[in-house]
């Protein structure tokens, strides 16, 4: 039996359930960018890994210097990355640059900007306090210690870590493979001819952008003909991919021949139709025995139904801990009037910073179709089910689709 008007968590759990974690690969530090760890990372060293100074100046016992003025003489000069030539002798200081290791006998840095400097002697001008200007072994990250883990997504400073470490492999979760079909007789590929009656396919691109926006890799498979043989000769070359994505031809129409195919014995129809706006034909369940989302025609639909459970499903598979859309509220710019109410509808908004305030506008026109909704906006203001009228100065829940704002 197929489930027929799912509610969103629903329609969510039922994709979540039948995708599973891919196994792991080992690949290079410079390559793990948006990638999510697949081990827990320890500290094999301390970071930094010794004693070293935060400033160029003169390293010292500050036991010595009680006074303001005291005089040293300078034992040796120690640059970044040399090793000290002994232990700095009583009454004397070392000239240390930054980054460069604390010499034996000294506890303490003095910037330059404090001191008075000669050839051979350097006159301290402030009392010290101890261990001032050092970076201690250990500081930002003690050996043993956990620094990242299992489900971490890699950006840049993870990796700086990781490099910190000196760890040039890294185990990650496999990007997901992704199938990606569109169908429709009037839907054309860049490159074709356009005639009348044609529709240049925007979701065969929104959609291989959408996949590797998510860290997965996209694999088009081009458009297929509203015919079965046809629709099934393409999607085969899909064969080994994690997850089919489809756009068209789950609706109701004659020719609407996706949720066919998916209905047929060798495939599986799990549902069709989720209470959403827009996005309501929405089909889920399995080709090939792969996973499979058949996603609507309308390229609005297409796209919010991929933020809603396309992604998620390939994020759980890179074993990402977040799976949905970042959630903020923001101070509705102007009244939402005359929405019908009857599911839950997802608005496209622009969301800016107003002084202290978030502010959401809506982008206009919101058809499923008006693919320019997406491109102008940055978030979908969610209004839930029930909502016909929201007051400008209420506080809305914004789902963000581009931190552009
Ligand atoms: P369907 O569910 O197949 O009837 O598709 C609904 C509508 O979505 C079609 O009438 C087209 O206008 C549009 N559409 C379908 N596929 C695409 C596509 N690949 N690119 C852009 N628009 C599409
Ligand atoms: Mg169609």
């Amino acid at each position: 039996m197929v489930t027929e008007n799912l509610s969103i968590e629903e329609a969510r759990e039922t994709i979540l359930a039948a995708v599973s974690l891919l196994p792991p690969e080992t690949i290079g530090l410079g390559e793990a960018q948006g990638r999510v760890l697949a081990e827990d990372v320890y500290a094999q060293s301390d970071i930094p890994a010794y004693d070293n100074s935060a400033m160029d100046g003169y390293a010292l016992n500050s036991a010595e210097i009680t006074n303001h003025g005291t005089s040293l003489r300078i034992a040796y000069e120690l640059p970044a990355g040399a090793v000290p030539h002994g232990p700095c002798p009583p009454g004397h200081a070392v000239k240390i640059m930054t980054g460069a290791l604390i010499p034996p006998g000294t506890d303490t840095v003095v910037m330059r900007e404090d001191t008075e400097e000669y050839p051979d002697s350097v006159i301290i001008h402030k009392v010290p306090k101890r261990y001032a200007n050092i970076r201690f072994a250990g500081e930002d990250v003690k050996k043993g210690a956990p620094v990242l883990s299992r489900g971490d997504y890699l950006g840049p400073a993870q990796i700086g870590i990781l490099a910190s470490l000196r760890k040039p492999l890294v185990l990650v979760s496999q990007k997901p493979l992704v199938a990606i079909l569109a169908t429709g007789d009037e839907i054309i590929d860049l490159g074709e001819p356009m005639e009348q009656g044609k529709i240049p396919s925007s979701n065969s691109y929104t959609l291989i952008a959408l996949v590797k926006e998510s860290g997965a890799l996209p694999i088009y498979l081009g458009i297929s003909k509203d015919e079965k043989p046809d629709l099934i000769e393409k999607i085969s070359r899909g064969r080994r991919a994690d997850l089919i994505l489809t756009s068209g031809g789950v609706s109701m129409g004659d020719y609407d021949i996706v949720r066919e195919v998916l209905s047929a014995p060798e495939n599986t129809l799990a549902f069709w139709k989720v209470n959403m706006k827009p996005g309501r034909p929405l089909a889920f369940g399995s080709l090939l025995g792969i996973p499979a989302l058949g996603l609507p025609g309308n390229p609005v639909s297409t796209m919010t139904s991929f933020y809603q459970f396309a992604r998620p499903a390939l994020l759980k598979m890179m074993g990402a801990r977040s799976l949905l859309l970042p959630k903020i509220n923001a101070i509705l710019a102007c009244p939402i009037d005359g929405n019908k109410g009857d599911r839950i509808h997802y608005m496209r908004g622009i969301l800016e910073r107003r002084g202290a305030e978030l502010s959401v506008t809506p982008t206009g026109e919101q058809g499923s179709g008006i693919l320019s909704s997406m491109a102008r906006g940055n978030c979908f203001i969610v209004l839930p089910k029930g909502t016909t009228h929201v007051d400008q100065g209420e506080s809305v829940e914004c789902e963000l689709f581009s931190s552009l704002f």
